[in-house]
């Protein structure tokens, strides 16, 4: 008895036994099946909201499974798709009937001191870049939740703590090993294959498997100044208006980040307060401590908090601040706009979606990304977006599929009032399941036209279809 196997066009068909034993034979990793034990590890995604079912899963070991996948997907004509952290919101890892590449257990990551570099394997998820680079003093540009994949991150641009100093994380990558639709292993980087090295930096796994990621690395910590400050909710709208006036004068090592939710049950948060609104201002001054602590004051001094752990301590720690708030199993549902500021009018909208949450998991944010990335030519890479200031993300998560409707009117609701603050941009990373071609048209705007020639030229059959698809005439295929 073979297994029923999604082809590229939609159809499905029978794999024989001969054929899986011919794909597990070429490969190091094993290849699970349904009821394989670690199937459904590999098989969900940190958003509850997809639940889809591959057909067969490949954990790769090396570069060399990667291909062989790949090879077998192309002459199989069964759709491929590739899963790094599985934290991409509209859930692009995993698709129905598919042959799935689970780089799970590709983590590996080298950290060159004196040259500054670290080389990490596809699989690995921020954490693991930033445990190897902190023992250097050193770290990557990455994003603010330490379990997220390093690689659907950066191919979409990345942003984090030390966005304002040294750009989108994509800005910082020197180099990445692909293996191409044909099976190839080839290089890109701004001396070899630039075109691909181009269209990788923003357009996401359109063009092939990325194997491995050369990050720059920068001296950060390992002791930062870095956490919250919370209010309670009646202060949301002072509080929204002493973040306006900090990140008026805030230097770029200072990344600050307004968060409005219901309190989450976490220890630093009174036990009387948990579900009920604060206002909280998230900050990391990645420079010298000692000017991080002077300039945090303001931040500390202000009203009455509800709570405070903004104190010195790892960067390490830093980075896993959210981790807690953002479990995989929840359901996911986020709208998000780059903005070019944060008007006083924009902070009005949010106190009043924040008076009529949906979750106790909800929450509203919004980031400073300004700076470094600003100063880059727009034609400099894929991401573009070099208008973007701050991000705001409304971000919506609860347990039950019977409060659906809800919890998305909410987030809907929330972002159509905030859409008129925007650049007009917005972050292809946050996209949800139902994001229509417009909102990739507005994601990467003037890109598009260009990362369509070099999918043409290294992916003309579109075999890396799960993903927000820029070939010319591509659809996305879930
Ligand atoms: C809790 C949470 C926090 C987040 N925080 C941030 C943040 O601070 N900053 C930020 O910039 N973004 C953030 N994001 C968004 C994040 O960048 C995207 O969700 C990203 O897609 C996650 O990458 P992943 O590898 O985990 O995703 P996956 O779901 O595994 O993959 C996402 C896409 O990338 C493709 N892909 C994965 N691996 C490869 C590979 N090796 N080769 C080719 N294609 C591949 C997949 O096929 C898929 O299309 C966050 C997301 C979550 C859920």
């Amino acid at each position: 008895m073979g297994m029923r196997v999604r082809t590229t066009n939609g159809t499905e068909r029978e794999l024989g036994q001969d054929m899986l034993a011919t794909l597990r034979a070429g490969l190091r990793g094993p290849v699970l099946v349904p009821g394989d034990e670690g199937f459904e590890s590999s098989r969900t995604v940190w958003n509850a909201m997809i639940d889809r079912t591959p057909a067969l899963v490949a954990r790769c070991l090396g570069t060399a499974d990667v291909a062989a996948a790949v090879q077998f997907a192309r002459e199989q004509d069964i759709l491929l798709c590739i899963k790094g952290g599985g934290h991409n919101i509209a859930g692009l890892a995993v698709a129905d009937g598919a042959l799935m590449l689970d780089m799970s257990m590709m983590r590996g990551v080298w950290v060159d001191g004196e040259r500054r570099m670290a080389r990490a394997q596809a699989g690995c998820l921020l954490g693991d870049v930033d445990r190897e680079t902190q023992m250097h003093g050193l770290a990557a540009v990455l994003g603010f939740v330490s379990l997220t994949g390093i690689t659907g991150l950066t191919l979409g641009g990345g942003f984090g703590y030390l966005t304002r100093r040294w750009g989108w994380t994509s800005d910082n990558v020197a180099g990445m090993d692909v293996v191409t639709a044909d099976g190839r292993l080839v290089r890109a980087s701004e001396r070899e294959n630039p075109d691909l090295f181009w269209g990788l930096r923003g357009g996401g796994g359109n063009f092939g498997v990325v194997t491995g990621i050369d990050y720059v690395l920068y001296d950060v910590g390992p002791e930062i100044v870095g956490g919250a400050v919370a209010w309670p909710g009646s202060e949301t709208a002072r509080v929204l208006e002493l973040y306006r006036t900090l990140i008026e004068s805030a230097p770029p090592e200072l990344t600050l980040l307004a968060l409005i939710r219901p309190a989450p049950p976490a220890p630093w948060l009174p036990k009387e307060i948990h579900g009920q609104p604060i206002a909280a201002i998230v900050a990391c001054y990645s420079g010298r401590v000692e000017e991080g602590e002077t300039l945090v004051a303001p931040i500390k001094k202000f009203g009455k908090p509800v709570g405070d752990i903004l104190v010195r301590r790892p960067y390490v720690q830093q980075q896993a601040l959210f981790d807690a708030t953002q479990p995989k199993g929840r359901r996911y549902y986020w709208k998000s706009e780059y903005l070019p500021d944060v008007k006083a009018e924009l902070c009005d909208t949010l106190v009043t979606h924040a008076a009529r949450f949906a979750s106790p998991h909800s929450a509203l944010i919004l980031f400073d990304v300004a700076g470094a990335l600003n100063r880059l030519p727009a034609e400099h890479s894929a991401v573009g977006n070099r208008d973007a200031r701050y991000v705001v993300n409304i971000t919506s998560a609860w347990e039950r599929s019977e409060d659906d409707a809800r919890n998305i009117e909410w987030a809907r609701s929330a972002w159509s009032d905030t859409k008129p603050f925007s650049t007009g941009g917005n972050y292809v990373n946050f996209q949800t399941y139902d994001e229509s071609a417009e909102r990739l048209q507005a994601a990467l705007g003037p890109a598009l036209p260009r990362l369509a020639a070099i999918k043409t030229k290294w992916d003309p059959g579109n075999v890396f279809r799960t993903n927000r698809n820029v070939a010319p005439a591509g659809s996305h295929v879930s």
